[in-house]
């Protein structure tokens, strides 16, 4: 019986180390991915690196207004911008001012925006597909990819509300790999492209960030077949829908088209985050 009972202690004792230790390793290893609507992600990586992607808050219909405030987002230390249309730019300026993170952006977007004064030009990283930096240090890469969509940068003059247009320079999409090796791909604004193949096969996802809405972007079947035969990620978060009556696709649509898959799919609301 004591030797039972010692059994027991052992195998008990032994489990609850080995759960209390797999507890602090996968606390000391989360990324938090919090939604804001369209394609803005705040990503707070396993060691506390804040990532801001595409800041269209304060005019975004779909926004909680709780984060129509800016510095409800606390500390950031890197913004990423996709390209230059609006829905991913429109707090770019306050938001780099506010934080003094640093941006990075595809080159001739940047040198539109120091041209026009928008973001200073010492605080951009401008740089171009592929190119993988270490803006943060040696645990986190970001590598620039391609996206099938067009950018150009709208400038109204606060003086004049004058409009003009300037070259946004090529549209992107990132992959931004953590300190632990979590790797996500946020796909920007883009059609279903064949390279979406080798971003999958080359980086291999953990978590997908994919356009769904259509009209300017991947519709769900689109999107469905870039998840399953293109990217087949662990993860997929759908995103740019719903925010205008033209992005019309829906998380269910693009669920009934991926059909049977390995990919789990995280259909979120704006202001819901998820730990991975
Ligand atoms: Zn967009």
């Amino acid at each position: 019986m004591i030797k039972l009972v010692r059994a027991l202690c052992a195998l008990v004792c032994t489990s609850a180390f080995l759960l209390a230790g797999a507890a602090a390793h996968a606390q000391g290893g989360k990324t938090e991915v919090l939604w804001l609507g369209q394609a803005a992600f705040k990503i707070t990586t396993p060691k506390g690196k804040v990532i801001v992607i595409d800041p269209y808050l304060t005019k975004n219909p779909k926004t909680p207004e709780k984060y129509k405030d800016l510095n409800a987002l606390g500390h950031v230390d890197l913004i990423l911008v996709t390209h230059g249309h609006f829905d991913h730019t429109a707090d770019l300026p306050a938001l780099a001012k506010l934080t003094g993170a640093p941006v990075m952006l595809n080159a001739d977007m940047g040198t539109t925006y120091d041209t026009l004064g928008l973001v200073p030009g010492k605080q951009m990283i401008r740089f171009n597909k592929s190119g993988p930096l270490q803006p943060l240090g040696p645990g986190i890469t970001i590598t620039m990819t391609h996206a099938e969509h067009s950018s150009e940068v709208v400038y109204t003059d606060p003086e004049t509300k004058k409009r003009s247009v300037h070259p946004g320079g090529e549209p992107a999409g990132y992959i931004i790999k953590l300190e632990n090796g979590f790797t996500i791909y946020h796909a920007g604004d883009t059609g279903v492209f064949g390279d979406m193949k080798f971003i999958g096969e080359y980086y291999k996802p953990d978590l997908a960030l994919l356009p769904i809405g259509g009209h300017f972007t991947m519709d769900p079947v689109h999107a469905a077949y870039a998840t399953r035969v293109l990217l087949k990620p662990k993860h997929v978060i759908p995103m740019h829908y719903g925010t205008f009556p033209p992005l019309k696709g829906t998380p269910a649509e693009f669920k009934k088209a991926l059909g049977k898959t390995s990919t789990k799919v995280h259909a979120m609301n704006p202001g819901d985050a998820l730990t991975f």
